[in-house]
C-alpha cells in the first residue's frame, strides 16, 4: 500500500510531458544570470564588464559562512554587462549578461574530485556543495550546504522528494528515469556526508516506470530503498513526505531535521553527484515547458540564464494568446508579466495558459461554511477563518489560528465552492505578521542596546 498524509487534494494530472525525453535547449545567445536566486544573502559579482568566461566559471560568491551561494557562468563568451533587474519574485537583483562565444570553453577550474567516496570528510563534501553553487531544485532554492550542515549529527533519515504532485510538471519523472545512476549516486554521497543509514526515495504511484527502474537499481543496496507514496496533493511538501514516510510529524515553526528527516529534491542529488563526478557547478536544470497554448511541450535541460521566450520558441511558439505565464507549477508558481524572465535554479516549469484553463475569481466570494477548506488543509488548519481574519486586517487573530504554519498549497483554494481566495489572504497575513515580527525584534535589538 502507498504511504500518505491526512488532508490534501486529487487534482488533475496533466502530465502531458511525461513520455518526452529530455531534449538540451540549443546554446542562447545571451543569459541573463541572476545573483540571488537562492535564499540568503544575494552573491557579489566576481568579474567584471569585459571578462571573458568559460562554462562553470564562479561569477558571483559570498563570505564562506554566510547562508547563500556562489553562481556560475552557463555558457562561456563575454560579460556584457552587469545590472539590476527585476526578478521573477517581483524584487530587484543584479544580473550577469554573458554574450555566448558558442566555443563551450569549459572553465580551467572544472574537475572531477580526486578522492575515492570513502576517503572524502563530510566537511570537504560540504565545500564541494556549496563551492557547485547547489540548491533545493524543486522550488525552495534553499542552499544545499547549509542544508546538509544543518542536519549533521541529527538525522536518521534522507528522504529524496521524487514525488513531483505539481500538475503539468514531469522535469523529475524524466530525471529518474533517464538519469537514476545520478540520483542514486548523489544520495550516497549525501548518506556518507550525514553518517546516515537509511534514505527512502519518495516516488508517487502515477510513476510505475520510475518505480520499477529505481528498484531495480537498489535492489542490492542495504541502505537505499523506493518508496511508493499516494499520489495526492501536496504530497511532495516536505511536511507530508516526512510523516507519510516516518509517521513523524514536525511541530509548527521546527523543520524536519528537528524530527530526525532530511529532504532534498531528485535533481538536487543528481546535481550534487555531478559536481563530484564531473566537477560541473549547477549551471543548467531540466524544465517543463507546457500549457495549453504550447504548440509542443517538451521537457528542455536548459542554461541557467536563459530567456523563458527561447525555450517557447524551440517548443514551437504558442498557439494561442497566454493569459498567465508561470514560473514553477499551477498550485505553488508565480505568475510572470514577461517572457524575457531567465530561467533560475529552482525553475522547474514554465506554463503558458489561455483563459480557458483555471477559475474565474469569482466578484462577490463569499463562505458558504462548507468546510472542505478544512477537510483539505494538511496542516490541519482552519483556512476559512485564517482568510477572514486577513481580510479584515486582523492579523493577531490570524496568527493565533496558524497563519504562520500555512505551507500556501492551495488546497483550500482549490475547490472553495465560495471562490473565496483563501491561501491569497493567508499570504497576506503571512507577509504582515512576519513584517511585525521583524520590527519587534528590530525594538528588542534596540532596547538592549541602550
Ligand atoms: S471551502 Fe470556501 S466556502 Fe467552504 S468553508 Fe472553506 S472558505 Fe468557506
Ligand atoms: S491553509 Fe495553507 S496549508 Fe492549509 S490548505 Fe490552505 S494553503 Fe494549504
Amino acid at each position: 500500500m502507498a504511504y500518505t498524509f491526512s488532508g490534501g487534494i486529487h487534482v488533475e494530472e496533466f502530465k502531458n510531458t511525461k513520455k518526452c525525453r529530455i531534449e538540451a535547449l540549443p546554446p542562447p545567445s545571451s543569459v541573463s544570470i541572476s545573483l540571488a536566486q537562492h535564499i540568503g544573502a544575494p552573491a557579489e559579482a566576481c568579474v567584471s564588464v569585459g571578462d571573458t568566461v568559460g562554462i562553470g566559471q564562479k561569477i558571483g560568491d559570498l563570505p564562506e559562512g554566510m547562508l547563500g551561494c556562489p553562481v556560475h557562468a552557463s555558457v562561456s563568451g563575454r560579460v556584457k554587462s552587469i545590472t539590476k533587474k527585476v526578478q521573477s519574485s517581483g524584487a530587484a537583483a543584479e544580473c550577469v549578461e554573458i554574450e555566448n562565444d558558442f566555443l563551450d570553453t569549459v572553465w580551467q577550474d572544472v574537475r572531477p574530485m580526486e578522492k575515492k567516496l570513502a576517503d572524502v570528510t563530510t566537511d570537504e563534501i560540504v565545500s564541494v556543495v556549496r563551492e557547485a553553487g547547489i540548491v533545493g531544485m524543486g522550488g525552495a532554492a534553499f542552499p544545499t550546504w547549509a542544508k546538509i550542515k544543518s542536519a549533521i549529527g541529527k538525522v536518521d533519515r534522507i528522504i529524496v522528494n521524487g514525488a513531483e504532485c505539481e500538475p503539468f510538471i514531469t522535469a523529475n519523472h524524466r530525471l529518474m528515469l533517464e538519469r537514476p545512476a545520478s540520483l542514486i549516486n548523489g544520495v550516497k554521497i549525501l548518506l556518507k556526508a550525514l553518517g546516515v543509514r537509511t534514505a527512502y526515495i519518495a516516488v508517487e504511484d502515477n510513476k510505475p516506470d520510475v518505480i520499477e527502474k529505481l528498484e531495480e537499481l537498489v535492489a542490492q543496496s542495504s541502505m537505499i530503498s523506493v518508496r511508493v507514496v499516494k499520489t495526492k496533493y501536496p504530497q511532495g511538501d516536505e511536511r507530508q513526505l516526512v510523516y507519510a514516510l516516518t509517521g513523524r510529524e514536525i511541530p509548527a515553526g521546527k523543520l524536519p531535521a528537528d524530527v530526525g528527516c532530511v529532504v532534498f529534491n531528485a535533481e538536487t542529488c543528481a546535481a550534487i553527484y555531478r559536481a563530484f563526478a564531473d566537477g560541473m557547478p549547477c549551471v543548467s536544470r531540466i524544465v517543463t515547458v507546457d500549457g495549453d497554448c504550447v504548440r509542443h511541450p517538451k521537457n528542455l535541460l536548459v542554461p541557467i540564464g536563459t530567456s523563458v521566450r527561447e525555450l517557447i520558441e524551440f517548443c514551437g511558439g504558442l498557439t494561442r494568446e497566454p493569459s498567465r505565464l508561470i514560473n514553477g507549477g499551477p498550485m505553488m508558481g508565480t505568475a510572470q508579466w514577461d517572457t524575457e524572465m531567465p530561467v533560475t535554479k529552482s525553475t522547474s516549469a514554465v506554463l503558458l495558459f489561455s483563459d480557458r484553463f483555471g477559475r474565474k475569481n469569482a466578484a462577490s466570494a463569499s463562505c458558504i461554511r462548507c468546510g472542505r477548506c478544512i477537510a483539505n488543509c494538511p496542516m490541519r488548519l482552519m483556512p476559512m477563518y485564517i482568510a477572514q481574519f486577513s481580510k479584515i486586517g486582523d492579523m493577531k487573530r490570524a496568527e493565533e489560528y496558524g497563519a504562520m504554519s500555512c505551507v500556501e498549497c492551495g488546497s483550500c483554494s482549490y475547490n472553495c465552492p465560495g471562490g473565496v481566495e483563501i491561501v491569497q489572504y493567508i499570504r497576506v497575513a503571512k507577509a504582515a505578521i512576519k513584517t511585525e515580527r521583524a520590527r519587534a525584534a528590530a525594538d528588542a535589538a534596540k532596547r538592549e542596546d541602550r
